[in-house]
């Protein structure tokens, strides 16, 4: 499978199983964005990997992204740093000490 219909169909799937933002734990459904943990400039191999992914709102993914000082306030942060941390502890390193 390529990545756009990797994307495509994984997208889908979420909005039929997992409506819920994996950042703040309210409903997103069709708004939602597909969130990677872990950056896909970072790992191509995590690219199409399910684990590394769940739906997001828009605002909560800029959060999770851009300002990880503020992560800390993302009620679902915990989670998402726990699957982070199962797929590549290097880069869980790192994105702990940018929260600081
Ligand atoms: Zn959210």
């Amino acid at each position: 499978m390529n990545k756009t219909s990797y994307i495509t169909n994984r997208r889908k799937w979420l909005i039929e199983n997992e409506p819920f933002c994996i950042l703040c734990d309210n409903f997103v459904g069709s708004n939602g964005d597909l969130t990677h943990i872990i950056r896909q400039s970072y790992s191509i191999k995590l690219q199409m990997n399910d684990l590394n992914n769940g739906l997001s709102h828009r605002a909560c993914h800029q959060i999770f992204d851009d300002q990880p000082k503020n992560a800390k306030y993302l009620p679902r942060i915990n989670e998402v740093l726990k699957r982070m941390k199962s797929l590549d502890e290097k880069y869980y390193n790192r994105y702990v000490d940018r929260m600081k």
